[in-house]
């Protein structure tokens, strides 16, 4: 179970809220939700992906 606190989201760069805590990110449970359940298709996504993959560099060869 993790902990709740008062996080900054890393794609909205919205306010705190009090959420999860994703692979050790912070990602407010709006944003988290329409990441699911975006298409791949979507461009939307692949912004989504794009924000994503600036911010974690876990996999630089993408
Ligand atoms: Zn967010």
């Amino acid at each position: 179970m993790g902990q709740l606190a008062s996080l900054n989201c890393l794609v909205c760069k919205k306010n705190s809220w009090k959420g999860i805590v994703v692979l050790e990110k912070q990602i407010c449970p709006s944003c988290e939700q329409k990441i699911v359940k975006l298409d791949t298709s979507d461009h939307t996504y692949l912004e989504y992906v794009i924000s994503l993959k600036q911010l974690w560099r876990d996999k630089p060869s993408i």
